[in-house]
């Protein structure tokens, strides 16, 4: 069955980094939510009007915008290798991947969390120079306290189902890559 990766882990984790490594170094096909969400509001489509206060705000979009977007590229992307990047973020969208994954006869490999604590997440992304609007100080907070909230309680999901690698996401990129890949490897011994 096609590999299917999920990367978890807070704002500021370096998910987006390690997302272009393992496309550009595995060839997975990466689907990142937020991104698929930028891009709805540039091109100005009804789902992207409807997410854009959400986003500015910090929140999470309503489930019922993101889960259709996100079974429908899981359902074109065939059999290729996918890798999910801010999807699920809470519980109920991670049950609505399984049953995605169901009707895509997929299953998940691994669940990669990217710990790192909250004072490395946020300097992290004061120190970015790409310019989101959802960057500063006050939505910042709030994306890391709806991950704590509403995301964190999917380790505890995932390490229930045998799913979950911890990676330590403090160190260089590179050391984290090496600890992704690591996870990938014992991930497919164990299956
Ligand atoms: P970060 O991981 O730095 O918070 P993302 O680019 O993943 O940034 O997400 C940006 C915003 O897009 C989030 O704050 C949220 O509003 C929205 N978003 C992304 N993925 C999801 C999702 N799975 N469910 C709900 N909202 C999402």
């Amino acid at each position: 069955m096609a590999a299917t990766v999920v990367l978890l882990g807070p704002p500021g984790s370096g998910k987006g980094t390690q997302t272009s490594r393992l496309r550009d170094d595995l060839g997975l096909v990466a689907l990142v939510t937020g991104d698929l969400l930028r891009a709805a509001r540039a091109n100005g489509t009804a789902l992207g009007h409807r997410a854009a206060g959400y986003m500015d705000r910090g929140e999470l979009v309503p489930d019922e915008l993101i889960v259709g977007m996100i079974a429908e590229a899981i359902a074109k992307s065939g059999a290729e290798p996918i890798l999910l990047d801010g999807f699920p973020r809470n519980v109920g969208q991670a049950d609505a991947l399984a049953g995605a994954l169901e009707s895509s006869a997929r299953e998940l490999t691994a669940v990669i969390l990217i710990d790192v604590p909250d004072e490395i997440a946020a300097a992290r992304i004061s120190g970015r120079h790409e310019g989101r609007e959802d960057d500063n100080p006050t939505t910042v907070r709030e994306r890391l306290r709806v991950y704590h909230e509403e995301t964190e309680p999917l380790v505890a999901y995932y390490e229930a189902r045998g799913l979950l690698f911890r990676v330590d996401g403090a160190p260089s990129s590179d050391a984290v890559s090496a600890g992704i890949r690591e996870a990938l490897e014992a991930a497919a011994a164990i299956r």
